[in-house]
């Protein structure tokens, strides 16, 4: 038998099947326990696929460019979180993992164990893979650093010229096909396919 522990309360509840777009809820204190979802790995080896493709530019790419004082300005999101090193190394280092490390590998891994799954493979690679996914999705927190550029941008406006380069639409992008490989992403699915269940 399959249990599940509710975060919120502890409560240990049996785990039942629910049907795709139904939400189970803890029977004490009607906190959200799981999602039934269908897993499907074409739709996460595609997307994960775009979102490491649409990564590249969004990295390198210029996100924006500042006007101020005769001299224009532009800056990557690898050149904000480098620049960021000697002021404030951790920070640094915080902004670095969570927008750029995280979410490349995180695509990465999802990309490997959908084409595992689509090619009927079962490599010894897979188990870490799957328990690397579940760590790094509670990492990536693209969306975090797009909020925080954007009220950055809304307050520089007051300040500076600013024009919106290709980058941002690339990064805007990347984190729309994030968001749609984490939602569609069932990490138990892979797991019932590497046990053979
Ligand atoms: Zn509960």
């Amino acid at each position: 038998m399959k249990t599940i522990i509710c975060a919120h309360c502890d409560l240990v509840t049996e785990y039942s099947a629910i049907e795709s777009g139904y939400v189970a809820k803890c029977s004490r204190c009607q906190h959200p326990l799981y999602k039934g979802k269908q897993c499907n790995e074409y739709r996460i080896f595609a997307l994960s696929l775009a979102t490491l493709l649409v990564s590249a530019p969004a990295f390198t790419l210029s996100l924006v460019s500042v006007y101020l004082l005769g001299i224009t300005e532009q800056t990557t999101l690898i050149q904000g979180a480098i620049l960021l090193i000697d002021s404030a190394p951790i920070v640094a280092f915080v902004v670095l993992f969570c927008s750029i490390v995280a979410p490349t590998l995180l695509a990465a891994c999802m990309c490997f164990s959908s084409s595992c799954m689509l090619l009927k493979k079962r490599p010894s690679l897979l188990s870490p893979v799957l328990k690397l996914t579940r760590l790094l999705t509670h990492w990536s927190m693209l969306e975090v650093y797009l909020v925080s550029f954007m009220v950055a941008v809304f307050k520089l406006n007051a300040y500076a010229d600013l024009y919106y380069n290709s980058g941002l639409y690339f990064l805007v992008a990347l984190l729309i096909l994030n968001m749609s490989m984490l939602s569609e992403y069932e990490n138990a699915h892979f797991w019932k396919y590497l046990h053979h269940e």
